[in-house]
């Protein structure tokens, strides 16, 4: 039986979402049995041209952590989108913004808007 295909990737973050995923200790071994890792930049050299290539909703279940902050984050946001069933936005970085985009209301202030 294959197993299904799991990605995880890290847009703006301080890299907690993925140490909360790897701090399940010798649990990590059942996810292998289940997972065929197929896409986590944190863990193994991957490379975007990989994911390129894969075919649409090739990565059954994908974890976006970080936040959107720059062209690069928004371009892996789509792409990983696109090629995955199932991508949940993992952490409050990902759902809310949290600490980066804090950033942006000080930009916002440089630049007069508030
Ligand atoms: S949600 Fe954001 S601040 Fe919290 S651990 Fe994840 S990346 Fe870090």
């Amino acid at each position: 039986m294959s197993k299904a295909k799991f990605g995880m990737y890290w847009a703006s973050s301080c890299g907690g979402c993925e140490i909360s995923v790897l701090n399940i200790g010798d649990k990590i071994l059942t996810v292998d049995e289940v997972f065929e890792v197929v896409f986590w930049p944190c863990i193994a050299d991957f490379k975007y041209e990989e994911v390129r290539n894969y075919p649409d909703g090739y990565i059954d279940l994908c974890l976006f952590n970080g936040a959107i902050r720059n062209s690069e984050n928004e371009e892996m946001a789509h792409l990983l989108r696109q090629k995955s069933k199932i991508l949940v936005a993992f952490g409050s970085c990902a759902y809310e913004g949290c600490i980066p985009a804090l950033s942006n209301l000080t930009i916002g202030q440089m630049n007069g808007a508030y």
